[in-house]
């Protein structure tokens, strides 16, 4: 059997066992990229759809696969493809453009055009972030240090530098400055950036085209002499990505070249890593990135106001960097709303008008507050289903559960009373709430997969509108 039709068989059990509307969102794109040894690889056209197949339908895709192969299936690894794909019916795509028995491959996944460091020459490195424009102070003092001494003499200080720390406090800003300072100094240095994701791209490219493609993958990731990959967290339960990353990780190492690295949490903390990649990665120097007092935040919108030209009260910049506290592309990001509103509005800003128009990031600084109503229509949007069934008298199954984990997150979210939760959803008992509280709540503690799930309806509550 090819590829394909594997995978047309696996879609008909799963569409015979899912609901529609489930079966529709989630495997409408997706195709078998590759197989091998027991193996396989599924392409999926977003993060998304990938977490959710992989936190939620794993099995029963497994069982579907095991049904219709007779080879032993000992892997199956979910992967982006490139949007290009996705947006056309890929199932058509492949059997119209396949011709798996003339050894081509069944799809053909293209290397994502435009910007890339890699596309000889071109280099996707963001001038704009570079160590001049970045604001040194005691919660990310080490990794500066560590980042400049890399930059200036790469592969002899510290190798790898492996650099972490939480979401928006300046890793990628980081890592790119090295990049950016390598390059100004000695052009003909070769800087590769890439996100995790696209080495995991460019791997899988490579072994779906097999010989052609691998001198490509090669003398882009060895040829180099300097490596800079973001968000190594990625590699995690990617077993022939990091087989690889790990051979292209001694290859430079060997010719002392430097590696850089970042990732949201230090390597041990990094789930399924392989220990001889976990051993590389603290081989060198490792440097976490923290959140920065008021002091350097406030310096910080300084310098942010220097690049856009702007210049705003001291009162302001103070409210700003009191404030927000938490989060360097959030405290940006504030900075660019007050900017933005004020040039809008022809008004000139003061702390009251500040105060104002952050009034929503701002009550509480860890997070906005999700409503109720915003609860209600993720949890729907995330499970496929109509916001008014959620709300409504029905019992079935497909909906009372996600209904249930809408109480639960209100509770844990927006602290919502038993009361009101009740009333929100359609006038219900808040013994009922309290009853899918405690349900949601115990598995949540019992299911890593469920806990997941949860988490990622967590996340899309406070993802912009
Ligand atoms: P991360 O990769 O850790 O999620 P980024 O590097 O993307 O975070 O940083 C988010 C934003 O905050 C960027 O616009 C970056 O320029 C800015 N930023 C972070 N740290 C600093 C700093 N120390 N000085 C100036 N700007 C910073
Ligand atoms: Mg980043």
């Amino acid at each position: 059997m090819t590829n394909e039709q594997i995978w047309q068989a696996v879609l008909g059990e799963l569409e015979l066992a899912l609901s529609k509307a489930n079966f529709t969102t989630w495997f409408k794109s997706t195709s078998i990229i590759s197989k091998k040894d027991g193996e396989f690889i599924i392409g999926v056209p977003n993060a998304f759809t990938r977490e959710w197949l992989q936190n939620k339908y794993h099995k029963n895709i497994s069982r579907a696969l095991q049904n219709i192969t007779s080879e032993r299936i000992t892997r199956i690894e979910y992967i982006l493809r490139s949007s290009q794909i996705a947006e056309g019916n890929l199932i058509q795509d492949i059997s119209q453009k396949s011709s798996p028995t003339k050894g081509q491959p069944v799809v053909t996944l293209n290397v994502p055009k435009g910007n890339k460091a890699y596309d000889q020459g071109g280099n996707r490195i963001n001038t704009k972030y570079t160590f001049d424009s970045f604001v040194v102070g005691g919660n990310n003092e080490l990794a500066h240090a560590a980042a400049i001494a890399s930059a200036e003499k790469p592969g002899s200080a510290y190798n790898p530098l492996f650099i972490y720390g939480g979401v928006g406090l300046g890793k990628t800003h980081l890592i790119q400055a090295i990049g950016n300072y390598i390059i100004s100094n000695d052009n003909n240095k070769r800087v590769v950036y890439v996100t995790c994701e696209e080495f995991t791209e460019d791997f899988i490219n490579f072994i779906q085209k097999g010989k052609d493609e691998s001198a490509t993958f090669k003398s882009k990731y060895r040829d180099c002499d300097v490596l800079l990959i973001d968000d190594v967290q990625f590699l995690s339960g990617k077993e022939r990505t990091q087989e690889e990353f790990f051979h292209t990780f001694n290859a430079l190492y060997q010719n002392n070249k430097q590696v850089i690295l970042t990732s949201d949490r230090p390597p041990k903390a990094i789930s399924a890593l392989e220990n001889r990649l976990m051993s590389r990665f603290e081989g060198g120097m490792i440097a976490d990135v923290s959140i920065p007092d008021v002091e350097t935040r406030k310096a910080i919108l300084e310098g942010k106001c220097q690049e856009k030209n702007v210049s705003l009260p001291d009162e302001v910049l103070n409210y700003i960097s009191i404030n927000i506290q938490n989060n360097i592309r959030e405290l940006e990001g504030a900075l660019s709303t007050i900017i933005a509103h004020c040039q809008i509005h022809n008004i000139n800003p003061t702390e009251k008008t500040a105060k104002t128009i952050l009034a929503n990031i701002i009550t509480n600084p860890n997070k906005k507050v999700a409503t109720p109503k915003k609860i209600v229509s993720t949890v729907a949007n995330f499970y496929d289903i109509p916001t008014k069934n959620i709300i409504e008298k029905n019992r079935k199954k497909e909906i009372a559960w996600p209904r249930q984990i809408a109480m639960y997150l209100m509770r844990e979210e927006s602290k919502t009373s038993y009361p009101s939760i009740g009333r929100e959803l359609g006038g219900r008992d808040h013994t009922t709430a309290i009853h899918a509280f405690e349900k949601v709540k115990k598995e949540v503690e019992n299911s890593e997969d469920f806990r997941q799930e949860v988490e990622i309806i967590r996340q899309k509550l406070y993802l912009a509108d």
